[in-house]
């Protein structure tokens, strides 16, 4: 079929992957096989489809764009068997898209705008997700792997260390894609935890607490938890109610969360 060149939407976040020693690097981080059941979210052009369908021989891809979605099935069949679903991912529900037990590897040069609830929206199915491997804004890389008492600690670290070990991988500049972004981008792994890493109780008490601290981040660790814990719970769990709730690890978290649990 002879088309038009797909011009790149700025409201899906479009930014093309082009450059194929980078597209390689992240191939060979995935390591994708015949066993897994890969899930691309945003396949856009296919730049990295078309590698992972070569390795894994097919593979699932989750995208919006309908433009991208008559494309693709043409493009890729050289190289694999790839299921489309046209869909939003940020209402994507795993179970009912991939039916079954089996766990999924979901990766994807993600759209920048929706990064963030994206990654939560996928942390509320992570029981069925056996990785992720992900582009992102480097900022929000940095965000993700930050430690307790970082500048960029947050919410972001905290819920997504608790779901997930977190692993930055590689940088990656803007002239690697097309158009190319204004800010850098990076490669991140992330691999559920077999088991938590810590006892957080109500796992909503635990969100709560975690937001409400981090939409606050200047005042001390008693207001800013005020109206959900009082002086002697944070007492109770050997925090000082003095300090910034960004010096608190994410275990500190759990013991707060754990004991307003428990009340
Ligand atoms: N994977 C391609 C690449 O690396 O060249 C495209 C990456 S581009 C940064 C993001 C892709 O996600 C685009 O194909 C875009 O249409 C798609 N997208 C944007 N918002 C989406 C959403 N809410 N649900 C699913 N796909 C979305």
């Amino acid at each position: 079929m002879n088309q038009q060149p797909h011009r790149a939407r700025k409201r899906f976040g479009q930014n093309f992957l082009h450059d194929q020693a980078i597209i390689g690097r992240i191939v060979t981080a995935i390591s994708p096989t015949a066993d897994d059941t890969l899930v691309e979210i945003g396949p856009g052009l296919g730049a990295l489809t078309a590698p992972l369908l070569e390795a894994a021989g097919k593979m699932q891809a989750i995208e919006i764009d309908r433009d991208l979605i008559a494309r693709l099935p043409e493009a890729m069949a050289p190289h694999g068997e790839l299921t489309l679903h046209e869909q939003d991912a940020l209402k994507a529900d795993l179970n009912t898209l991939f039916p079954g037990e089996h766990k999924l590897r979901v990766v994807g040069n993600l759209p920048y705008n929706i990064s963030t609830p994206l990654l939560f929206h996928l942390c509320d199915q992570i029981e069925r997700i056996a990785d992720m491997h992900f582009m992102l804004q480097k900022e929000v890389v940095e965000r993700m792997a930050a430690g307790p008492g970082s500048k960029t600690y947050g919410r972001l670290s905290v819920m997504l260390q608790y779901h997930c070990q977190v692993v930055p991988l590689f940088v990656v500049k803007p002239g690697a894609f097309n158009p190319p972004p204004k800010v850098d981008s990076a490669i991140i792994r992330l691999k559920p935890h077999a088991t938590a890493p810590y006892e957080i109780g109500d796992y909503k008490a635990f969100q709560q607490l975690v937001t409400q601290c981090f939409s606050q981040r200047r005042k001390t660790l008693r207001n800013a938890v005020n109206g959900i814990a009082a002086l002697e719970d944070i007492e109770a769990c050997g925090l000082d109610p003095t300090s910034r709730p960004e010096t608190l690890s994410g275990e500190d978290f759990g013991k707060l969360s754990l004991l307003l649990s428990k009340k």
